[in-house]
């Protein structure tokens, strides 16, 4: 007889990629996902989604690759072997309770990732800081936007954008600064070609060393000289300054330090920062008077300012542009730092990082950690300074780290200086890597491998690069044995509780995901992301809400600082000095070429979902070093041979592609290939570890490199 068509079911979720957090409805029938569309209802997006979020289902749909169930070493250099949930759960609570109880808690690290939902952050944040007692938990997030939280933080007072994505329509100028928004943030790019299109008077600027197809249809491309920004920001200030097109009124009311800034960028003139940058001084100039006379300038901005050793200043170079020229608190104005992961925003508020206390609070503060020591009912935390992802993994290859446990990321290609990762990981006494993926280059290093439950199969929320927060839904149970990352903190949480702290009240009590939301919206109460008047229902009935959105209040603030009070002590916005320095590791005769790493457009990160996906190999099939045709004659090369790129820290070989894209003097390669797809860990092989000094973000953009024929030794 005829069958009728199933229907599949719908599920409302959030894209997993980027922070851009589109908005998806997930179909699906019995235990598959069969197809995934835009939520034509979302705010961030209105149904529309970019390739990889159009990839979803395929990604989704295949198991390849997955770990299915726990893993257990028995001894060094012994394989890992199947073992049930109770046994590996009870073997890392034990294994972590005896490394405290002998070596205090400083001993342990946990390294975790902005693909977490916000509830599983929270639950490893109380375990590091309320339960261990240690700030040793930090994440792959600082690698993607601690430069921005410290610019934040330092200018305004507190950290999160002050703007909102109805900015993107109202701007009439927009800068691009170190962002290829074309590929890294797609939907939110679509939203400006829009907005352009209905209105051509919109000026769109791209700073970047690269030709990129965002600077390929902006008004002007500054082409600077990989690391310039901040010359470049300070010229164009001195200029404003010494022609008189600053807003003087907006920097005596609502802001202080303008005097010390201006003596700060006298001797950085036009002249002097665009021969730093390498390009026009009419062009510096032309670019800071769009900037200054436009009736709203949005400045959007990401990798390319934060993953510096000198980040945070470039950061605040940009931000003092904004506060000089009144460009800040109204509608289509201000800077606009796009998050790159998912839910690295979340992070943030829940403080999990080792530089930070829950709800924006400060680890140097005796009365935050009492308020959170309080609340969740522990005596004190910890006032000792965690440590942070490079001087992380430094101290686990030092010894002073015995065991870490690494949760849903690949240190081992997205670290600098792969090689002194893979050396951490072989000295430390004991590894655990709480993983969906069984083939990421990290797990063959795990003592313990703990399967996790990942997107489609997940339940939570995340929070997007304007401050919204959406929920994250299960359309299908996770396969064989994996689930999810809270409930296998929690777990162990339980069982490491009863070990150090027998008798205490349950610090993990949750049964579901929405209890892990309350409690840590109750942290937030008075705090600047006040969230205390969020829930799941909330966010059920009236949908993704931005933060602030305090006790009573039913929708969130689209922006902050409108009425011109900052979250400074005064009150007042703070420009910061930001003199010029080079990048961190200078070329040389033996090093001449400025490598500087960046995105593809159809590739997430280390590709353990787009890489499964044969439709995301299509724009680009596979991993090259990009070089101009110059430097190729020049050297010998041909594009599609093999070259080798050798750095201080380590060397890999890639095809060599000859193009324009990149200036003379420059190389580029894509950071998402690895050791799915090279024989070397990706192009952090060669990247130096040098970190900014206020973020300890590491300079993932900058390397010297020299190329020869692979052949050649
Ligand atoms: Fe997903 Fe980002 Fe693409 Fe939206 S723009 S569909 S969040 S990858």
């Amino acid at each position: 007889g005829a069958r009728r068509a199933a229907t599949p079911r719908l599920t409302a979720s959030t894209c997993c990629y980027c922070g851009v957090g589109c908005g998806v409805l997930i179909e699906s029938e019995g235990d598959r996902i069969t197809g995934v569309r835009g939520d034509p209802d979302h705010p961030a997006n209105f149904g529309r989604l970019c390739s990889k979020g159009l990839a979803l289902a395929a990604s989704a749909q295949s198991t390849v690759g997955r770990a299915l169930r726990p893993e257990l070493r028995p001894s060094r250099g012994a394989l890992r072997r199947p073992v049930d949930w109770d046994t590996a759960l009870d073997t890392v609570a034990r294994r972590f309770a005896d490394v405290i109880s002998e070596h205090g808690p400083d001993a342990v690290a946990f390294y975790v990732s902005g693909q977490l939902l916000t509830e599983d952050y929270y639950v490893f944040n109380k375990l590091a800081k309320g339960l261990v007692g240690t700030n040793n938990i930090d994440t792959n997030s600082r690698l993607c936007m601690s430069s921005a939280v410290t610019g934040y933080k330092l200018a305004f007072g507190a950290d999160g954008p002050p703007t909102c994505y109805d900015d993107l329509e109202r701007a009439r100028t927009v800068f691009f600064a170190g962002s290829n928004m074309a590929y890294a943030h797609p939907v939110l790019f679509r939203r400006l070609e829009a907005a352009r299109a209905a209105d051509p008077s919109i000026r769109w600027v791209t700073i970047d060393p690269r030709h990129t197809d965002t600077a390929a249809v902006s008004d002007l491309h500054l082409r600077i000289q990989p690391g310039t920004d901040v010359a470049l920001f300070d010229g164009m200030l001195h200029h404003l300054i010494w022609e008189g097109r600053i807003d003087a009124g907006y920097i005596g009311r609502g802001t202080e330090g303008f005097d010390d800034l201006k003596r700060a960028v006298r001797d950085m003139t036009p002249a002097v920062a665009a021969s730093i940058c390498g390009i026009d001084e009419e062009d510096l100039r032309t670019a800071a008077d769009w900037f200054a006379a436009s009736p709203a300038t949005l400045s959007l901005y990401c990798m390319g300012l934060n993953q510096s050793s000198h980040g945070t200043d470039k950061n605040l170079a940009l931000i003092n542009l904004h506060l000089a020229t009144g460009q800040l608190g109204r509608p289509g104005a201000g800077p606009f730092s796009l998050t790159g992961q998912p839910n690295a925003m979340g992070g943030r508020e829940v403080g999990g990082m080792a530089t930070m206390l829950a709800a924006h609070r400060d680890i140097g503060n005796a009365a935050h950690r009492a308020e959170v020591a309080a609340f969740w009912g522990v005596e004190t935390l910890s006032e000792r300074p965690g440590l942070t992802a490079v001087d992380l993994f430094d101290a686990v290859a030092g010894g002073r780290v015995k065991a870490v446990w690494i949760v849903c990321t690949n240190p081992v290609h997205s670290m600098p200086d792969i090689g002194a990762v893979r050396q951490a990981l072989q000295a430390a006494e004991f590894v655990v890597v709480q993983e969906a993926f069984a083939d990421t280059d990290t797990v063959p290093y795990a003592d313990v491998l703990l399967p996790a439950a990942t997107w489609g199969e997940k339940n939570g929320t995340v929070t997007n690069s304007e401050r919204r927060v959406s929920r994250v839904r299960p359309a299908v149970g996770p396969p064989g044995q994996a689930r999810p990352d809270w409930w296998i903190a929690a777990e162990i949480g339980r069982r490491m509780q009863a070990r150090l702290r027998p008798g205490t009240p349950p610090l993990f009590p949750y049964r579901e995901a929405g209890a892990i939301f309350d409690e840590h919206a109750a942290l937030t109460r008075g705090r600047d992301l006040d969230m205390s008047g969020m829930d799941y229902r909330l966010l059920e009935t009236a949908g993704p809400q931005q933060w602030p959105l305090p006790a009573g209040s039913l929708h969130g603030q689209a922006r902050r600082y409108e009425d011109g009070r900052f979250a400074t002590a005064s009150g007042r916005a703070r420009f910061h000095a930001t003199p010029y320095r080079p990048v961190a590791a200078a070329t040389s005769a033996r090093y001449p070429f400025h490598l500087t790493t960046g995105r593809l457009r159809d590739q997430w990160h280390g590709m353990s979902r787009t890489g499964r996906v044969v439709q995301a190999f299509s724009h680009a099939p596979e991993p090259a070093l990009d070089m101009n045709p110059r430097d190729a004659a020049r050297r010998g090369l041909r594009a599609g041979e093999l070259v080798r790129i050798r750095s201080r820290e380590g060397e890999l070989v890639l095809p060599l592609n000859t193009t324009d894209d990149v200036p003379s003097g420059t190389v580029f390669a894509a950071m998402h290939w690895n050791g799915r797809f090279l024989n070397s860990g990706g192009i952090n092989e060669v990247s130096n570890a040098a970190v900014d000094a206020r973020s300890f973000q590491p300079e993932l953009k900058h390397a010297a490199v020299r190329v020869d024929k692979a052949d050649e030794l």
